[in-house]
């Protein structure tokens, strides 16, 4: 019996317009719940399209995708998104956004906990959200987010127009909040460092798919850096890049295979493993067992319609 995942999708995608682009396709991944994850992956990797579906704003074009097992549209009031653009009211004060957010989410707000997140970031209540800056902008929609105690928490580049100490203190709070209850985060973010150390399960999305997914530690494990004189790496060997500079060469490879005696091997860091998948489009997946949809591997992808 495997406990209900915080996201499955199989093969899921999704065109803008009938003949448009695919900017999600043959989506296919897993998500246990409890976890802080990463979502990366480059600009038009259809991160942005893929959060949006998971909190029921669009439809899939094809696939089907489970958000704490139900249909996203029928799991609004348990999933918390956070957009790039924030829904904030510039005329209200902070405390007329949280009495909003209690008044939308009457079942399940927690006054405290909002209060806490904006009070952590010294700002009174009493302020109109238009004369906040851009951080504290973000503060009191993450306090909003927060608030209605979802069980899903999903964050669409949170910090992109933060300052590295904004941004740190904040990313401290969310983790401290996300971690004493348990919620399941999903973080965008096309800035690796941001994410390291903060982030105990990673995706790596390209082209509309999930490259890479997995626990952080798994992934990284997974995968060795090679180093040393231009030599034949075994044939069983998946390398994802190698360069040679003179006769030195350096490789990034999946530990699949025997690696000879000659080369010195280091475990990478996430931004290392990230950079060479993002540099080499054609290596193949990687995706770890827990990583790997269970309860829908089997349905018709082209039941989009119908989920
Ligand atoms: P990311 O968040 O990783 O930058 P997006 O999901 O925003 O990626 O975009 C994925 C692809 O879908 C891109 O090629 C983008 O141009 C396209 N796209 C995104 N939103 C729209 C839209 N509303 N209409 C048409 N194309 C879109």
């Amino acid at each position: 019996m495997t406990a209900t995942a915080a996201i499955e999708a199989a093969g899921l995608g999704k065109r803008y317009g009938r003949l448009g682009k695919w900017a999600v396709r043959d989506c296919s991944f897993r998500l246990p719940q409890g976890h802080i994850c990463a979502l990366v992956g480059p600009n038009g990797a259809g991160k942005s399209t893929l959060l949006a579906q998971l909190a029921g704003l669009l439809r899939p074009s094809e696939g089907v995708v489970r958000v704490l097992g139900k249909a996203p549209g029928e799991m609004r009031d348990r999933v918390s998104f956070l957009a790039q653009e924030k829904p904030l009211y510039g005329q209200f004060t902070i405390a007329e956004t949280l009495r909003m957010g209690r008044e939308l989410n009457p079942q399940r707000w927690d006054d405290a906990r909002a209060e806490r997140i904006v009070g952590d970031g010294g700002l009174e209540l009493g302020l109109k959200v238009r004369e906040l800056s851009g951080g504290q902008r973000t503060r009191v929609a993450l306090a909003l987010a927060l608030g209605k105690q979802p069980e899903l928490l999903l964050l669409d580049e949170p910090m992109a127009d933060l300052d590295p100490l904004a941004r740190h203190q904040l990313m401290g709070n969310l983790l401290a909040e996300a971690g004493e209850s348990g919620t399941t985060v999903v973080i965008s973010s096309h800035i690796l460092a941001e994410l390291e150390g903060a982030c105990d399960y990673l995706f790596l999305m390209e082209g509309g798919r999930v490259r890479l997914g997995g626990e952080t530690e798994e992934l990284l494990g997974a995968h060795a850096l090679l180093s040393g004189p231009v030599a034949e790496l075994d044939p069983n060997t998946t390398v994802v890049e190698s360069r040679v500079t003179g006769r030195q060469m350096t490789a990034l490879v999946r530990k699949d295979g025997e690696i000879g005696g000659s080369w010195e091997s280091v475990e990478p860091t996430l931004e290392e493993l990230l950079l060479a998948h993002m540099r080499s489009p054609e290596a193949p997946a990687l995706l770890a067992p827990s990583a790997e949809p269970r309860a829908l591997a089997h349905i018709d992808r082209k039941a989009g319609a119908a989920a």
